[in-house]
């Protein structure tokens, strides 16, 4: 691990005042990216824009924003190859901007990374209500000052090889670190609050995305998908119609008696 902190070029608000929200809107089609730069700065966000993925990524590192508006189809490197590697220098809230749902359909199917994904052509109104519950949740879980070790250890989680630091947001299975996004960091937290449950899509929107609808189950499964990824496939169980439950066998003896035999 680097001893550098990602966020470390990012100004520290003076305390008790509120920082701006910074947004960086990545999109090759002037019209719409200037349609929501105005609609963004209207909110009062400071908003920055760029017209190709290489700016795209530059203008992120540079600006480190508390969320991205990254279109899927960009000259140069497209919104994938974005998404990898602004996520790969410091996890960032990324909502995703598509041309089509199966397009969407596969970005969840990669994992990616994004946080939410939309579909051209969308309301002004959708993306910024979109926006603020992913900024409200990213608030909300923004990691405290990093604690001491002795506080680190109480708030350390150890499911099996699984060690969640719940402050440091850090993740290691098996003693080898995972370099999880906020809210996959978020996802797994839930699922581990109450190992071997099945939690069903709908309590882990409410609880981890704050969507009170149950109409981005697909988001869901993506960011699974993303974890079992990154973590290992046998880390969440899928309960077909119903849900997810992490499940990580206590006992390695355990596992292999219970294991099917090929
Ligand atoms: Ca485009």
């Amino acid at each position: 691990m680097s001893t550098s902190r990602p966020d470390a070029a990012r100004p520290a608000p003076p305390a008790g005042a509120a920082a701006p929200t910074r947004v960086v809107v990545i999109e090759d089609e002037p019209t719409i990216t200037s349609a929501i730069a105005d609609r963004l700065t209207a909110e009062g966000w400071e908003v920055s824009t760029a017209l190709d993925g290489v700016t795209g990524v530059e203008t992120v590192l540079r600006v480190r924003p508390d969320v991205v508006v990254l279109d899927v189809m960009l000259p140069g490197i497209d919104g994938l190859e974005v998404c990898r590697r602004i996520q790969a220098d410091s996890p960032v809230a990324v909502l995703m901007l598509t041309a089509r749902d199966d397009e969407t359909d596969m970005l969840i199917g990669l994992g990616v990374g994004a946080d939410d994904y939309m579909t051209k052509p969308f309301s002004m109104r959708e993306l910024v209500a979109r926006l603020k519950v992913l900024l409200r949740r990213v608030r909300r879980t923004e990691p405290a000052t990093p604690p001491p070790d002795a506080a680190d250890a109480q708030v350390a989680l150890q499911i099996g090889d699984l060690l969640i630091d719940r402050a440091g947001r850090r993740v290691m299975r098996a003693g080898v670190p995972a370099h999880l996004t906020p809210t996959e960091f978020d996802l797994l937290l839930c699922l581990a609050s109450s190992p071997g449950t099945v939690l069903t899509r709908e309590h882990l929107l409410a609880d981890v995305w704050d969507w009170v609808d149950a109409t981005g189950t697909r988001t869901v499964d993506s960011h699974v998908k993303a974890l079992r990824r990154k973590l290992g496939s046998d880390l969440v169980r899928t309960v077909h119609g119903v849900g997810y439950a992490l499940e990580i066998p206590e006992d390695p003896e355990d596992d292999a008696a219970s294991a099917p035999e090929a």
